[in-house]
């Protein structure tokens, strides 16, 4: 049994922000769509159809295949209307031969997988299934100036679930009409329509202000990333070291093609690791002259840029240095006020510890300095 989901999202929705049409506005990294499609368990359709106006697809969903590659995504081209699009919509999966279609509009990206699927489970013993949401307030007609109150009307949402026939012979059947939605479209055709209790928060964004409830009802992303590094110590050099941006200024420097600070080359390689970047070696190759002796806060400012560019803000950092000598502890303040500055974040969401080797092995002989770091991250 195929199901298959179209996605509406040919709407300008000027009422939300004049710029852009509020399908492809931008919260934290991604727009609607994308919010909707990464929390969509890809298990439940065969095939996807976006349906979007050409112009709109190359601008905002250019690269919307590549990033979902668990869904199979199609496109088709939006209408003159609701209706129209669609209609473009149910033509183009015909030759998927679905059984089910469910209709989604793309301005409501928090529905549940749960009321999808009990959506499509009620398509087994009716021929369209509706969510919908009690109407609780008082409702006044401005025109008519009376005030009614009506515990029978509800608000109607989608998706809208149909068997992919019936819905697909509707719309040939009342084609160049504008009905609302396809459950009304149904209706019209003589079919009964089964209401199923729909979700609050699953409202249709609509205008600025419903961003606010969108981020209330968001899930976030949580990434984490963990980074290790260690360096012999130069016992014949004049330079000190360098820890997290703080000279040690009796304590010989850490061999290395930059200044060596173990420390921050930890932090960057936890850093990349919760965005997917490869490692430092990758971005700052040690054979580079422009980095010989490099001051390593460099390499911090670059991996900020990038968790700005990815719009993620670092939740905690927990960085651990395990040398037998120097003594880091009365350094500790020092250092995170070094790591706030660059990374941007309170001094409180960054924590360094320090443990000897207990003179076991290289690090335990004094022959080397090693740091790890553990980061959280989370999109805006
Ligand atoms: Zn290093």
């Amino acid at each position: 049994m195929k199901n298959a989901l179209i996605l509406l999202a040919g709407g300008e929705g000027q009422r939300f922000d004049k710029s852009v049409p509020k399908q492809f506005f931008k919260v934290g990294n991604c727009n609607f769509i994308e919010y909707f499609l990464r929390n969509l368990d890809p298990n439940i359709f065969s095939i996807i159809c976006i349906v979007v106006k050409k112009t709109y697809k190359n601008k905002y969903l250019l690269n919307l295949k590549k990033d979902f590659p668990n869904h199979k995504l199609n496109f088709s081209n939006a209408g003159a209307n609701r209706q129209e699009s669609s209609m473009n919509g149910i033509l183009s999966l015909n030759k998927y031969k679905p059984s089910k279609v469910l209709i989604h509009d793309a301005a409501r990206p928090l529905v549940s997988n749960q009321l999808i699927k009990k959506i499509i489970n009620n398509l087994d013993k009716n021929f369209a299934c509706c969510p919908y949401v009690v109407h609780n307030d008082l409702t006044k007609d401005l025109n008519k100036k009376f005030d009614t109150y009506n515990n029978k009307i509800i608000n109607i949402q989608t998706p809208q679930g149909f068997k992919f026939k019936n819905i697909f012979n509707a719309h040939k059947l009342k084609k160049n009409k504008n009905y609302r939605d396809d459950s009304s479209l149904l209706e019209s055709a003589g079919f009964k329509i089964k209401f199923i209790k729909g979700e609050k928060s699953n409202f249709k964004i609509t205008i600025k202000e419903d961003l606010y409830l969108f981020k209330k009802f968001s899930k976030k992303e949580f990434r984490s990333g963990i980074g290790y590094d260690i360096h012999k110590i130069d016992k014949n050099s004049k330079k000190s070291l360098i820890l997290c941006g703080v000279k040690f200024k009796s304590y010989p420097s850490l061999l290395g093609h930059s200044d060596a600070d173990v420390g921050y080359h930890a932090i960057c390689d936890s850093i990349l690791g919760a965005l997917s970047m490869r490692d430092m070696g990758y971005y700052f190759k040690n054979t580079d002259k422009k980095w010989k002796n490099a001051n390593s806060k460099i390499f911090m400012i670059f991996c900020n840029k990038h968790l700005t560019l990815e719009k993620f803000k670092i939740v905690n950092l927990d960085v651990n240095f395990i040398c037998q000598r120097p003594n880091i502890n009365k350094h500790v303040t020092q250092m995170k006020k070094n790591i706030s500055k660059l990374l941007n974040i309170s001094s409180k969401r960054i924590s360094i510890k320090a443990t000897t080797n207990e003179k076991i092995g290289l690090i335990g002989n004094g022959e080397g300095i090693a740091a790890e770091s553990i980061i959280q991250i989370c999109n805006e």
